[in-house]
């Protein structure tokens, strides 16, 4: 099956590419595929700018299609099982686990070393002493970035599972200024007990959330570098790693999808914005990107909290306003919501309550909830 077929079945069974001309299918092929963006300049984060990307705000290309099955009075059907009308793929990327810690602060300082010149390097090497001894002297009992339970209850509360993603230094890692600087060896504390990271893997997945790899830095671009990674990962969960997303969204379009295929990865869901909410591709749909060495499915990042709450600065009322908004234009195409929200932001109030509020409306809504694995298994079964 190709990428339009594949595409095109999340409509239902009347959904063909026979419904579409030829310079149609080939507009829906192109805007799916992510080497097009590879014509665009590069940002700060050595992404595609997302400036100039066109149309974000809305699932144009799901919109296109509806229409078009409208027209013929074809009925559509979505993926989702039972009575679902749209689905709601719920994400962590855990990009820290302690705010204040000199073990942390070491590799941050020796991470900026690399990075900055002379001058910067003596005055780093100040800050560092000031600060270790000061941290030293009031290492705090609670950390402010703690509380990493609540999220766990949350979901429990609600009856929801979601897929964290971690990010993995080894020692084969080559360490980028934009890296985390936590190791899974690292304790922290959560529901009053110390534990280390990888004891917290374990238990997320032991609670039926998914693990998946936050690749670093390097890995989006480097398939040796990725594969240390998810072995590492692997080793810690005794499982295979089946989904990723690529730190800072970092991903350049003619490698990280390959990086990611040559690693066996079933679902990657990196194609999102790091500025605003929005539809990268223009769909809302889980779709395939192809390569030589095969393909993968890719589920679309749509919305972020440090996008839209960071980078936007947006209240806690316009955060509701705008998130309802997405999802309604993703419940109309019967989508699927893939949202993000950062582990590390859990004390900052108006982040854990847009949480609640999206699992709230999410529930009266009746959407499905799933994992990424678990989205990209339903929508598998539904493209064959
Ligand atoms: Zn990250």
């Amino acid at each position: 099956m190709n990428v339009i077929d594949r595409y095109l079945a999340s409509f239902g069974s009347s959904c063909t590419s026979d419904l579409f001309a030829q310079h149609e299918l080939e507009w829906i092929e192109a805007t799916l595929n992510p080497m097009r963006e590879l014509a665009y300049p590069k940002d700060e984060w050595g992404n595609a700018d997302e400036n100039l990307f066109e149309n974000v705000d809305r699932p144009f290309l799901d919109e296109f299609v509806i229409s078009r099955m409208q027209e013929l009075n074809l009925p559509i059907q979505n993926s989702w099982p039972g009575d679902h009308s749209f689905a709601i793929c719920l994400t962590h990327d855990v990009d820290r686990v302690e705010a204040y810690s000199p073990k942390v602060f070491k590799r941050n300082i020796a991470k900026q070393f690399q990075h900055v010149g002379r001058m910067k390097q003596v005055k780093l090497a100040i800050n560092y002493l000031k600060t270790s001894v000061k941290q030293l002297l009031t290492r705090k009992k609670e950390d402010p970035i703690w509380n990493f339970e609540k999220w766990k209850q949350i979901e429990a509360q609600f009856g929801v599972f979601s897929t964290y993603f971690f990010f993995v230094r080894t020692k084969k890692t080559p360490i980028h200024l934009y890296d985390c600087d936590f190791e899974l060896d690292d304790t922290f504390k959560m529901d009053g007990q110390w534990l280390s990271v990888k004891d917290y893997i374990v238990d997320l997945y032991k609670n039926g959330h998914e693990i998946g790899l936050h690749g670093s830095f390097a890995a989006a671009k480097d398939a040796t570098v990725f594969s240390d990674q998810k072995r590492y990962l692997e080793q810690v969960l005794g499982q295979k790693i089946e989904s990723t997303r690529q730190h800072y969204l970092h991903f350049q379009s003619d490698i990280t999808p390959k990086v990611h295929i040559q690693n066996a990865l079933k679902v990657d869901s990196t194609l999102g914005l790091n500025r605003s909410a929005g539809y990268r591709n223009g769909t809302a749909m889980p779709f395939v990107i192809k390569s030589n060495e095969g393909y993968i499915w890719e589920l679309p990042l749509i919305f972020m909290d440090s996008a839209i709450l960071g980078f936007q600065n947006m209240d806690l009322e316009a955060a509701k306003i705008k998130l309802i908004q997405v999802m309604d234009q993703v419940q109309a195409v019967g989508g699927c919501l893939t949202v993000n929200f950062h582990p590390d932001y859990v004390n900052e109030i108006k982040y854990f309550e847009l949480y609640r509020f999206l699992l709230q409306v999410g529930k009266e809504r009746n959407a499905y909830f799933g994992t990424c694995k678990e989205i990209i298994n339903v929508v598998d079964v539904c493209a064959e």
